[in-house]
């Protein structure tokens, strides 16, 4: 939150000189003090565009010495986002339990607290790739579109294997009905035809690219 959505600065130039003195080095302790803070240039509008491409939660480390700064992270959130988001506010020092391994991604502007542990898929803002927020949201919106062709291509795939699990389970049973009448009475027809099943079979399999299936014909 702090360095990304929210300018800490900001906060700390709005500071009475009395308690600049008093709180220097430590000033999330000041009580209050996120509630002076603006947000960063972009952030709003940026949030708002990623949320109709993922589903997106707010994550800050908290100064646990100073429980006011929660509840000002939580005004700060619904006094520029809205309600939405107050509810998607997760205050952790151990980021790292949010990468739950389905493509998260985490913006921050540093390594610590598990951030570093999203590993590529950590958008370190500030950084010289990602130095503001246009360049995070042109990159999150093209992974975006890109996953989903992606899933596409993969939906495709799966409709074509099951149409071809279909086909080669209606084939081996045509087979089977064959196989039978050939025991009771053979003739040179029905031979005929279960070679020409049996490699219309085979075809099916090596399609589906198993072609070491039992069912794989010998002819
Ligand atoms: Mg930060």
């Amino acid at each position: 939150m702090d360095g990304v959505l929210v300018d800490f600065q900001s906060g700390i130039d709005k500071l009475s000189d009395e308690d600049k003195r008093e709180y220097e080095g430590h000033y999330d302790d000041v009580p209050g003090i996120f509630g002076l803070m603006e947000p960063v240039p972009g952030a709003i509008e940026a949030v708002h565009k990623l949320k109709e491409h993922y589903d997106v939660y707010i994550l800050s480390t908290a100064p646990w010495g100073n429980p006011t700064a929660w509840s000002d992270k939580l005004l700060w959130i619904k006094k520029y986002l809205g309600d939405v988001f107050e509810k998607r506010m997760v205050l952790t020092h151990c980021k790292h339990l949010l990468n739950c391994g389905n493509g998260e991604f985490l913006i921050d502007d540093n390594k610590k607290n598990g951030a570093s542990e999203f590993g590529e898929r950590h958008i370190h803002f500030g950084s010289e790739r990602f130095p503001g927020w246009d360049s995070v949201v042109e990159f999150l919106i093209a992974e975006a579109s890109m996953d989903q062709v992606l899933t596409g291509k993969l939906k495709h795939a799966l409709i074509t294997e099951s149409m071809a699990n279909k086909t080669i389970k209606a084939l081996d049973a045509y087979m089977k009905v064959l196989n039978r009448k050939c025991d009771e009475d053979y003739t040179s027809e029905l031979g005929e035809e279960v070679m020409e099943i049996a490699s219309l079979t085979n075809r099916w399999l090596a399609a589906t690219g198993e072609r070491n299936r039992n069912k794989y014909y010998d002819i």
